[in-house]
């Protein structure tokens, strides 16, 4: 990050009027919730040498959902976490009427914390969790506070994350929104995410506007279609930004 791209980074959003943010995990490392794919972010030694993946997969809820509520409730819920610079300064934009819409890669619920109002959780969000049998809804507390595999107060079923597992399909509606949002964006900037991760990377292949920005700590792909590109963390280089 040097003064010559946050002043590029600047001149882009003050001509915009349709930002859409796209995010991922590097958005939130700030908050203190770690990126379980990075290298430091993998914490499966303790499991048996079973990946993050694995752990976190549909197949795995099913089959051994005690093991899957112990793994998710250490590594998954953050009850302290806090929105940080970048949650911040998205609020303020939306808030400006120079945010579109934010697209999040993210299952911890902060951008809504902070305030924003059309957020789009592609792989849902920890703060809702569903009874399988009655679908009765229950706060992330509930998940937090219980032992083994949580169950409903009302009828006994196992309440489920509306989070997104490996080998789930994401949510129609919200992927319909997100995909509206990037196709009419003026200027989208990537950020904290090194759109690896199908099939949310390839909804950024809608975006027909004119400002592509990526914001990331390390190099990623699609830096080549970039008009700009930033290193660095993203709530440092988002707290630069004169909304
Ligand atoms: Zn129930």
């Amino acid at each position: 990050m040097n003064a010559r791209e946050l002043k590029t980074l600047q001149e882009i959003v003050d001509r915009s009027r349709r930002i859409v943010f796209f995010g991922g995990a590097g958005v939130s490392t700030a908050s203190g919730i770690p990126d379980f794919r990075s290298a430091e972010g993998r914490f499966s030694e303790e499991e048996d040498g079973l990946s993050p993946e694995m752990i976190l997969s549909r197949s795995f809820f099913y089959l051994q959902p005690e093991r899957f509520f112990n793994y998710y409730r250490k590594h998954f819920l953050y009850p302290e976490a806090k929105p940080n610079a970048a949650h911040r300064k998205l609020f303020e934009l939306e808030q400006a009427d120079k945010l579109r819409g934010i697209v999040t890669q993210n299952v911890d619920g902060l951008h809504k914390t902070a305030g924003n109002i059309r957020v789009y959780e592609l792989h849902g969000s920890v703060h809702e969790n569903y009874c399988m049998d009655c679908n009765a809804s229950y706060p992330m507390e509930t998940i937090l506070h219980s032992e083994g595999i949580p169950r409903c107060k009302d009828c006994g079923g196992v309440i489920k994350p509306n989070v997104t597992l490996y080998g789930e399909p994401l949510g129609k509606y919200v992927c319909i929104g997100a995909i509206r949002e990037i196709t009419n964006a003026d200027t989208l900037i990537v950020a904290g995410t090194s759109l690896t991760v199908e099939p949310a990377a390839s909804f950024i292949s809608h975006f027909r506007g004119k400002h592509l920005v990526i914001l990331n700590r390390d190099p990623i792909p699609a830096e080549e279609q970039a008009e700009l590109v930033i290193r660095g963390d993203v709530a440092e280089i988002m707290d630069r930004i004169r909304g």
